[in-house]
């Protein structure tokens, strides 16, 4: 028995998940926000009870202090070496991580490297590394990333329609995210379904605030909806998703805008479901506004369904047919009318919900009629169990 944490650390904030392992029991798990910040919030979860601090946590070493000195108080632990692995989540792995990695200082250096494929997220996740590394330097310390998954994409999908040499000289390509999620609700689908993950063709949808859509073959991303960053594919929470790039261009003579990065901004932050509603970022906002009667609302929303929709009818083309579509992450867990709409307007494709099956949140559920030829699976996803199964696979 070992215990192992799994850790995400953003610019200002660091969630944790601690596991028995190989039992993958959830012993405790929190949050610290704001870190860096004035008035730091650190939260922790144990025993069905909820712990809360308030007060200035300067850097992400002294957050990972304070969670392990929480666990000791708690006394979840007796000492540090207890934890015997530790797994962090690292957004970019560019081509050079296709699958997750033991932490060296090599390592590290690459994760820094390839700051330019996630400007914000990787340097935070290397800051997060260095962090657990100084205070348990021994440990079995493994990087996930979240492009893994989408390594074994065929090139005509992942290359883009520009000059090759972009590519060859610059690694200019699509990356995807998300991929851990993408991983853990296709083998459970497979696990639910009773059939080998190899013998299947899976449609993964993870609708949260980020959004990305993957079309999986024999438990292998062949597509996914993201590209070389977040930003492309469906409408999200704040993300454009697809757009032609003229209309770059166009918009900052528009808006007197100088800097691309300003443009690149709009896109990433004020655009989305909250661009186009005026209302908000978040879904049960723009739902709520859209029943009581906002129009603007109720065009977001049928723009998000229409994108998720022409993204599935995309990957049932280009897998020559799929054995099921999965719904996963906030919204894909949590908004049964969004999988019904969905599913609906494209059941020429063999996918029925089961409208008595679909009055679920957060529960794992087959979620299609007895008879639907594609079977549609509710599975909430969890992406920190993936991290910590990859520190067991990896322990030397
Ligand atoms: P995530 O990024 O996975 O945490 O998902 C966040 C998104 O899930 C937000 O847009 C939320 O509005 C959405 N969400 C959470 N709960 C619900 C719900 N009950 N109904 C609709 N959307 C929800």
């Amino acid at each position: 028995m070992s215990k192992t944490i799994a850790i995400n650390a953003g610019s200002s904030s660091l969630k944790f998940t601690l596991y028995e392992m190989p039992s993958e029991e959830e012993i405790a798990s929190g949050i610290i926000e704001r870190v860096g910040l004035k008035d730091s919030v650190f939260t922790t979860k144990y025993n069905g009870e909820k712990y809360k601090v308030v007060k200035d946590i300067n850097n992400h070493e002294i957050a990972i202090q304070m969670v392990l000195d929480k666990l000791i108080e708690l006394k979840v632990i007796e000492n540090y070496e207890e934890i015997t692995g530790v797994g962090h989540r690292v957004v970019a792995g560019g081509e050079i991580f296709k699958d997750s990695a033991l932490i060296t200082d090599e390592v590290i250096t690459q994760i820094e490297n390839l700051a330019e494929f996630a400007p914000l997220h990787n340097p935070a996740n290397a800051t997060g590394i260095k962090a657990f590394k100084k205070l348990l330097p021994t440990i079995t310390s493994v990087a996930v990333f979240d492009t893994s998954f989408h390594a074994a994409m065929p090139k005509e999908n992942y290359l883009y329609s520009i000059p090759m040499s972009y590519y060859e000289d610059f690694s200019a390509r699509k990356y995807g995210a998300h991929g851990t999620s993408h991983k853990y609700v296709s083998e459970r689908a497979a696990e639910m379904l009773g059939k080998p993950l190899e013998d299947l063709k899976l449609i993964t949808c993870h609708l949260g605030n980020g959004g990305s859509i993957t079309a999986v073959e024999g438990g292998k991303s062949v597509d996914t909806s993201m590209g070389f960053t977040p930003l492309a594919g469906i409408t999200m929470g704040t993300r454009s998703g697809d757009i032609d790039a003229s209309i770059l261009p166009f918009l900052m003579k528009k808006l007197g805008l100088s800097d691309i990065n300003e443009m690149i901004y709009i896109l990433n932050n004020k655009s989305g479901l909250l661009g186009l509603s005026d209302i908000s970022s978040d879904m049960r906002d723009v739902e709520e506004a859209a029943e009581a009667g906002n129009e603007q609302a109720q065009t977001a929303l049928d723009i998000f369904y229409n994108r998720v929709q022409k993204y599935i009818g995309q990957y049932f083309a280009l897998l020559n047919g799929a054995d099921a579509i999965v719904f996963t992450a906030g919204i894909g867990e949590n908004s049964p009318e969004t999988r019904q709409i969905i599913i609906d307007g494209i059941n020429w494709f063999g996918a029925e919900i089961d409208e008595e099956a679909n009055k679920v949140r957060g529960k794992e559920r087959i979620i299609s009629t007895p008879d639907s030829k594609v079977k549609v699976l509710l599975i909430p996803t969890d992406e920190e169990i993936v991290i910590a199964r990859d520190v067991e696979r990896l322990r030397k």
